[in-house]
């Protein structure tokens, strides 16, 4: 069997290195230089991802499994729950992100402790599962969530799906994402190095296992043959091979000249919204102490992290790496203000929290609509299938596929199950 992929993101990589590692011959195609939405850029000497990189409850992640099935060596630098705090009411509190954060935070009151905790309760034990078929927010009126513990929920979604419309997720979705999560001992985790290292690390293993990459190649278009598939490039050139993958986003694969049953496999999915979010890295000198490193605020709908105090390696001496993120609302990216509105937002944020950075600010990079999930969670969108019935030598991966988790997570786990049913 020969397998041909195209997109060398996260999720054709992955697929690449399980199959190339099993002794399956793989060509993997990208249009750019590997990593897609996974890279890292130099700017002055500050290393700024293209993404947070953050890997939730790393120990029961897809990830876990797959470095180790790999043979990937990834650092893993575990956030600090103690130093990261919602801002509430004008001041900083802690974030419930374990019981010691649940018992310090001002963000519900006494009993509604108890009453947060015993949802979490029923969600590990699956008592609660939620219903496809209502949204989140629709789930927490009809069973009459206080308040503050709906709120709760909802701040937790936010910062989990990366959404400014929480209430909107699929609350079988919701249970689903938690049961799991909130079991976890490693509420969030970056890589050393940014998503760089593990893209050299998959990259290495396809490699070394003799896969082919073949960067700076966009495909223009895939047809089928009597033993399986021509690829053709922009150049015109050309290759066979038996089954393909394809590992990028639905309105790409329109783009291409494929064969009718995969333009209308897809095609409904081109036209899904997807999770949207603003950033804002900024490379400071000299670094600003502070006791937190992350900070999330409601009203705006964002958050801050210090990157540098989990990664020294992104600064130079002294410098520092902060990255912002806010969190976009799709119905409001029409109004010409509000991109401006969001910006000065996360700058009000810096000015209270990391007062002195605009004197710091030694380099700076601005992605006004960065595309963080291809295929939002929310009512009346649901993610590509992996397979179309009845034509075996086809198949998906990518953030917008089915699989397990949410972002990233489900870039892993679609390209794990490819490898899983062809194998
Ligand atoms: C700002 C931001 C923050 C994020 N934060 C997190 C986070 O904290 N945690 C987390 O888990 N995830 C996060 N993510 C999400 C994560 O980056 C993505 O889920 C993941 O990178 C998606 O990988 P993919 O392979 O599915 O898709 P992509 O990265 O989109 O890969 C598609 C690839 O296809 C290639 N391609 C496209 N067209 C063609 C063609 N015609 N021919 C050949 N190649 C082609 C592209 O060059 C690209 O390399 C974040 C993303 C962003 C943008």
């Amino acid at each position: 069997m020969t397998i041909g992929i195209i997109g060398g993101g996260l999720s054709g990589l992955t697929a690449a290195a399980l199959f190339a590692k099993q002794g399956t011959p793989v060509t993997l195609w990208d249009a750019g230089l590997l990593g897609g939405r996974a890279t890292s850029q130099t700017v002055k000497g500050f290393t700024f991802n293209y993404g947070a990189h953050a890997i939730y409850g790393r120990d029961q992640s897809i990830l876990r499994k797959l470095t180790k099935q790999l043979g990937i060596e990834v650092t893993w630098l575990d956030f600090s729950a103690s130093r990261a705090k919602y801002e509430f009411s004008g001041h900083l509190t802690a974030v419930p992100a374990n019981a010691w954060g649940l018992l310090k935070t001002e963000v519900i009151e006494g009993t509604n402790k108890v009453r947060f905790t015993w949802e979490i309760i029923k969600t590990i034990l699956r008592v609660e599962r939620g219903d496809p078929l209502q949204s989140i927010g629709q789930w927490l009126k009809t069973e009459r969530v206080d308040e503050q513990v709906a709120q709760l929920m909802l701040d937790l979604a936010s910062t989990n799906f990366f959404t400014a419309e929480p209430e909107k997720i699929p609350s079988d979705v919701y249970f689903e994402y938690y049961q799991k999560l909130f079991r976890t001992r490693k509420p969030v985790s970056y890589i050393e190095g940014g998503w760089q290292g593990l893209v050299q690390e998959l990259e290495r293993i396809i490699l070394e296992n003799r896969g082919e990459i073949l960067k700076k190649t966009k495909i223009t278009a895939v047809e089928s043959t009597m033993t399986g598939f021509l690829v053709r490039d922009r150049k015109k050139q050309e290759w066979n091979v038996e089954r393909i993958i394809f590992a990028v986003p639905p309105r790409e694969i329109l783009k291409m000249a494929t064969p009718t049953v995969i333009q209308r496999f897809v095609t409904p999915y081109a036209s899904h919204e997807p999770v949207e979010v603003f950033v804002y890295d900024l490379g400071l000198h000299p670094y600003i102490q502070t006791p937190y490193s992350y900070i999330y605020d409601r009203s705006h709908r964002a958050f801050i992290t210090d990157l540098s105090h989990y990664d020294t390696s992104l600064a130079p001496k002294d410098g520092q790496v902060l990255q912002a993120i806010a969190y976009l609302e799709h119905d409001r990216l029409d109004d010409p203000d509000y991109i401006g509105h969001v910006r000065t937002g996360i700058e009000q944020m810096l000015d209270v929290h990391f007062a002195d950075w605009r004197q710091r600010i030694v380099a700076e990079r601005t992605i006004k609509r960065a595309v963080v999930q291809e295929i939002k969670w929310k009512m009346g969108q649901t993610p590509l299938a992996t397979h179309i019935p009845d034509h075996a030598g086809v198949a998906f991966v990518g953030d917008w596929c089915e699989g397990t988790g949410q972002l990233s997570e489900l870039a892993f786990s679609s390209a794990v199950s490819v490898f899983n049913r062809w194998t």
